[in-house]
């Protein structure tokens, strides 16, 4: 199950970090590191701290954005050092490894790691479900890179090592695709009724992933947000 965990590197600007990386996960028993558009890809650099989890280093999955990185996952988690404008639902380290332990029974999931200068950006933060903080010194918070890593994908160990063998499995929630989907639709019928005025969106369609993000529905809760929208869409033609 725990190569199902992917760990996901937006813009990472050191080789050494990724080979870090490699090595955190490896220790921890994971293996699925996807790189979103590294600044240069793994070097010898990279193998040299990478050690003896060149494995994982060399499987490693290059693609050019975070949607790719994450398509047909059905959990995402973003990290971040800091709070940010728009505060999103927070999972503590512990909780984070209990859940993505317990959803990737049903389907992958993605823990999401920032650049090393300024972290992830407030529309790649908006692609996750939650948010993780390392409860670090507030006066210093922000740790290495791979070291954050190492950090989260060992709660991801002790949630493995502690599991349940009977705990029912969790609701079927949709996967990112699928959402992301519904998201756009919502925009597109949002500014058909006028709600969203094209010159003026403000922060419409963030503040309402951050609703359905803390609702999180389930399938079939998630079945009738998209027929309550179709049934929109169909009045709206009717009157056309
Ligand atoms: N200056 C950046 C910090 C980037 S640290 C900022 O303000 O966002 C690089 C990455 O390491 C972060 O994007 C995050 O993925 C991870 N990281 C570092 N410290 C962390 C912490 N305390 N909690 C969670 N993730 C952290």
């Amino acid at each position: 199950m725990l190569e199902n965990i992917r760990i996901v590197l937006v813009n990472t600007s050191h080789t050494g970090n990724i080979g870090s990386t490699a090595r955190a996960m490896k220790t921890m028993g994971l293996s699925n590191l996807v790189l979103v558009d590294p600044v240069s890809p793994p070097d010898g650099h990279a193998s040299a701290l990478a050690a003896g989890a060149g494995d994982v280093l060399a499987s490693a999955k290059q693609v050019s954005t975070l949607a790719e990185a994450i398509q047909g996952c059905g959990l995402v988690v973003g990290t971040s050092a800091r709070s940010r404008t728009l505060p999103w639902p927070m999972l503590e380290p512990r909780e984070c490894g209990v859940k993505l332990v317990s959803e990737v029974r049903q389907y992958p999931v993605a823990l999401v790691f920032g650049r090393e200068n300024n972290g992830l950006s407030n529309e790649e933060l908006q692609q996750c479900h939650f948010h993780v903080c390392i409860p670090a010194n507030p006066e210093y918070s922000s740790l290495n890179l791979a070291a954050a890593v190492q950090t989260l994908c060992y709660e991801v160990r002790m949630a493995h090592l502690g599991q349940n063998q009977h705990v029912d499995a969790p609701l079927p929630y949709p996967l990112v695709d699928d959402l992301e989907a519904f998201y756009s639709h919502l925009e597109q019928t949002l500014l058909k009724t006028n709600f969203i005025k094209p010159q003026h969106p403000g922060m419409v369609m963030a503040k309402l992933r951050r609703i359905f993000n803390r609702a999180r529905p389930d399938e079939q809760e998630f079945n009738i947000l998209r027929g309550i929208l179709a049934s929109i869409e169909k009045s709206i033609k009717a009157k056309d």
